[in-house]
């Protein structure tokens, strides 16, 4: 695949950097997924848009029978714009405005309260009419840490969630439920990566527990959906997928039967365990050069397209490939060697004293599994543009790519920048001060963005479907 996108000029000398997903791949995962909780049960599964924010993914997950997990304004907005209808997008962001609730109220999408006060927020804005969207209230288990305390969800001290192991939490909770009959549904999410299976069922079974409290205190079923969050963790070590959506499924139903005997419709939030193995990198080797006795290679690879591997080393390694300017393979003999990126700070490097076949300048280096997550958290440190992300597909027979997003222009750069705020602060006591650059945004015009553009060599992306 490497090969057939050198081939095809998507990357190489004048395209330093790209992303590529296999949309046979995710259309494969997400039909695994719906098989692992088989047709007795009630289930939307909602892809957590947060892990690839791209247009074009959301439309595939949703062609493939997901709907959307959405945690802020920008989210909603993608999710609308790739078509997926309001009754299968699912609202968690921890800090929701007036605005926003009043806007998911209106259009019918399902809401996750963080906390007791939002729910009351949300009781006056239904002001007692009943609302066409499903709500329900976020809890935090308490049940622990995985192994990456930034993921992890269900600590004592979590920012997600109305707690409930806290002093009179319970209680609170019940009584919410009590006052609020249009609360019908209990909403978890134990965490994201370094989760184990474990942890997770223990953070379900707990709300599974409340919601039986809830439902024989009010003696009816007023909760009548449970959703269960993500966070199935990602093997980054080699090609296996481990865990299985399968293995999620099975463990549940071990651990909280009662799960599935019917009671309940699930909800299911996957992010990374949906894309990030169907997901690589691909980026050029501008130099090499050997630094204190060991050799490292200056590539197009850094922080602002791997920004969690260059600042976490240790929680986020990436395996790391290399081929050759055509995109075929190296291997043989290997010797320890650095693999930075382009940006200027030291700690830019995705990869440290790695065992790799030997670096050469014009060579490619691939990211493995960077489909979740990289794509959707770029860092503009440095103004790199953001690299191009195009999607493959050899169900056709053979290899067709598609352009997901192109890369971004230096016009963007610019315009992202303030670009047409250029005069913002010079124009304070106008007049005074020595005229430099007034106009040059003007003076560039149209013009500006092709004229570099072109001069870097970068014209439209050559290949579409084949
Ligand atoms: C991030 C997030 C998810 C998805 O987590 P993954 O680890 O990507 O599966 C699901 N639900 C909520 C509320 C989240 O914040």
């Amino acid at each position: 695949m490497v090969r057939a996108a050198a081939a095809a000029g998507l990357v190489g000398e004048q395209r330093v950097a790209a992303g590529f997903l296999d949309v046979d791949g995710i259309r494969r995962t997400v039909a695994g997924l719906r098989a692992a909780f088989g047709t007795d049960t009630t289930v939307l599964h909602t892809f957590a848009v947060k892990a690839a924010a791209l247009v074009p993914v959301l439309r595939l997950v949703a062609d493939a029978g997901m709907g959307c997990e959405v945690a802020s304004p920008g989210e909603l907005a993608l999710a609308l714009a790739a078509g997926v209808p309001p009754e299968r997008i699912v609202l968690d962001s921890p800090a929701k405005t007036g605005a926003e609730l009043a806007q998911a109220l209106r259009l019918g999408i399902a809401v996750n309260a963080d906390n007791l006060a939002e729910v009351e927020r949300i009781a006056v804005l239904i002001d007692g009419r009943a609302p066409a969207s499903l709500l329900g209230l976020r809890v935090n288990p308490q049940v622990g840490a995985g192994s990456i305390g930034a993921m992890s969800t269900a600590s004592e001290h979590s920012k997600f969630g109305e707690p409930l192991r806290d002093p009179g939490a319970r209680e609170r909770i019940r009584a919410a439920f009590a006052r609020h009959h249009w609360l019908t549904r209990l909403h978890v999410h134990v965490g994201s990566q370094g989760c184990p299976l474990d942890l997770i069922a223990a953070g379900v079974h707990a709300v599974w527990e409340l919601a039986e409290e809830i439902n024989e205190r009010a003696g009816r079923r007023q909760v009548t959906s449970l959703d269960l969050g993500g966070g199935l963790p990602v093997n980054f070590a080699d090609d296996r997928i481990t865990p299985t959506h399968a293995d999620y499924a099975a463990h549940l139903r071990a651990a909280v039967p009662g799960l599935f005997d019917g009671g309940y419709a699930l909800v299911t939030e996957f992010g990374r365990s949906v894309v990030a193995k169907h997901g690589f990198t691909v980026a050029r080797v501008e130099y090499t050069k050997t630094v204190g006795g060991r050799r490292i290679a200056l590539t197009h690879a850094g922080g602002h397209l791997a920004t969690r591997t260059v600042f976490m080393p240790d929680s986020w390694p990436l395996r790391i490939s290399v081929h050759r300017p055509d995109g075929t393979p190296r291997t043989g003999a290997t010797e320890a060697q650095d693999v930075a990126g382009p940006l200027c700070f030291a700690g830019d490097l995705v990869a440290r004293d790695r065992e790799l076949p030997r670096i050469e300048a014009g060579d490619l280096v691939v990211l493995h599994d960077t489909g979740g997550y990289c794509t959707s958290a770029p860092w503009a440190y440095n103004s790199v543009p953001r690299p191009a992300v195009h999607g493959f597909s050899t169900a056709g027979g053979e290899t067709g790519f598609a352009t997901v997003r192109p890369e971004q222009s230096l016009a963007e750069v610019v315009a992202e920048s303030g670009g047409a705020c250029a005069d913002a602060l010079t124009g304070f006591g106008a007049g005074a001060g020595v005229a430099v650059g007034r106009g040059l945004g003007v003076g560039l015009g149209a013009g500006f963005d092709a004229g570099l553009d072109a001069g870097l060599g970068a014209g439209p992306v050559p290949v579409q479907r084949t």
